[in-house]
């Protein structure tokens, strides 16, 4: 019989950053970990629009996403193999949300909240938006507000980055699919795979993102939790901006920035939970050109190049992860639901999952508020602050 000390389903940037993060903090035990799906065609992390941010409404989110900005920040140099840096393309060119005048008090609160935390955002008037955007159409907006920390990265490189120096201290990685978590008497006691080969693990954690809650119904433990479609379109304008862009959010929701030379723009429109990859151009043409061609003159005339839809793990009750383990099913840990915000969370959370396995307690971030138990509970932890 095939075994370890830690099975982590799914290798995407979560799984492989509590992967690398219990390594690093001295774990010795073996861990593997299983991805179905080795190019990460359909993962969410290669999916994802890669913004940046820690303009957040609720204590916890801030604090995850202020950790995690300091670990990007030197990424490739602590991550680095052999002196090759792990490059992730990180510009700090700051995050933005715009805002109409009814808006204006809900951010400048968020703003306290957020200084109370050492980040450095600041409201904006509708004036000091030009500074930033000077093609921006003011018209209807107050204000914004603004951190010139933030910005946006590589989410590929980033869980590659982790998988790399994961894989250097002896995590293993198999290419196949699980089928089911297996449990005995209320404790987790291993995995039995799709070809129907079984392992044995004690400790079994649940980062397999937007399928991840499919594994959870197996064994009884269902989430409040969803697959939810989020589609993005890159566009090439004929007449450049001044600037690079920040990640920037209209009142509407629709967000744009650059990527290389063409605007990449994503909008969360209503849709069916599920899994789903198709993309359907009218969303951008009938939904999202009208709005970005009159914030900026310069989107009137555009060139669609390309789109893709990739998969939010939406959390349906207050838009957060759960993290942790499971209070009565023993061995088994989570960390999902993450309704859009990983990639800004995925260092916090592989550290903070790692401290709680190797020490039994949170040493970094208190992620207690974001346990399973909250939703039985009713201690929701709700953030307003979702793209
Ligand atoms: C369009 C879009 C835009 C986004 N924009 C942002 C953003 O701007 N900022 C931000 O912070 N976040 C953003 N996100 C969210 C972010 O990308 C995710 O929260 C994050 O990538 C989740 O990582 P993960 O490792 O949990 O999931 P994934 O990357 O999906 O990894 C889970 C892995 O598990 C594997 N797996 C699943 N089931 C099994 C199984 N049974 N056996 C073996 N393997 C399995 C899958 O193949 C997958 O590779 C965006 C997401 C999308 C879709």
């Amino acid at each position: 019989m095939k075994s370890a000390d830690i099975i982590i389903v799914g290798g995407g940037v979560m799984g492989s950053s509590t992967a690398y993060s219990l390594r690093k903090i001295g774990y010795n035990g073996k861990i593997l970990v299983f991805e179905k799906d080795p190019i990460y065609e359909f993962s969410s992390t290669s999916r994802s629009a890669g913004g940046i941010r820690q303009l957040y409404t609720t204590d916890i989110n801030i604090q995850i996403s202020r950790y995690s900005l300091q670990v990007y920040k030197s990424f490739p140099t602590t991550m680095a193999i052999d002196g090759e840096p792990a490059e992730i393309n990180f510009r700090q060119r700051g995050y933005l949300f715009l805002g109409t005048n009814d808006m204006m008090t809900s951010l400048a609160k968020q703003k306290t909240l957020q200084n109370k935390y050492g980040v450095p955002s600041e409201v904006l008037t509708a004036q000091e938006l030009i500074d930033i955007i000077p093609e921006l159409n003011i018209q209807d907006l107050a204000g914004g507000l603004y951190c010139h920390e933030d910005g946006y990265l590589d989410p590929y490189s980033v869980m590659q980055g982790y998988r790399k120096n994961a894989q250097k201290l002896g995590v293993e990685y198999i290419s196949e699919e699980v089928e089911t978590i297996l449990t005995e008497q209320n404790k987790v006691t291993g995995i039995r795979l799709v070809n129907g080969e079984i392992y044995q693990a004690p400790l079994v954690i649940n980062c397999a993102g937007a399928w991840g809650v499919y594994l959870s119904d197996k064994i009884g433990i269902p989430l409040p939790v969803y697959p939810l479609k989020r589609q993005i379109f890159q566009f090439d304008t004929s007449i450049p901006l001044k600037k690079q862009l920040p990640l920037t959010v209209d009142p509407t929701g629709v967000y744009f920035r650059h990527e290389g030379d063409k605007i990449l723009t994503g909008f969360s429109e209503e849709t069916e939970p599920g899994i789903d990859f198709t993309v359907k151009r009218s969303l951008f043409y009938d939904d999202m050109w009208p709005i970005l061609a009159s914030r900026i003159q310069n989107f009137e005339s555009v060139k669609l190049t390309s789109g893709w839809a990739g998969l939010y793990s939406f959390n349906s009750a207050d838009h957060n992860a759960i993290i942790g383990g499971h209070p009565y099913m023993k061995g088994y840990y989570m960390a999902l639901g993450f309704s859009g915000h990983g990639m800004q969370q995925a260092p916090g959370v592989g550290q903070g999952l790692a401290e709680l396995i190797y020490y039994g307690k949170y040493e970094n971030i208190d992620f207690t508020p974001l346990r399973y138990e909250r939703f039985a509970e009713n201690d929701l932890v709700l953030e307003d602050a979702i793209v």
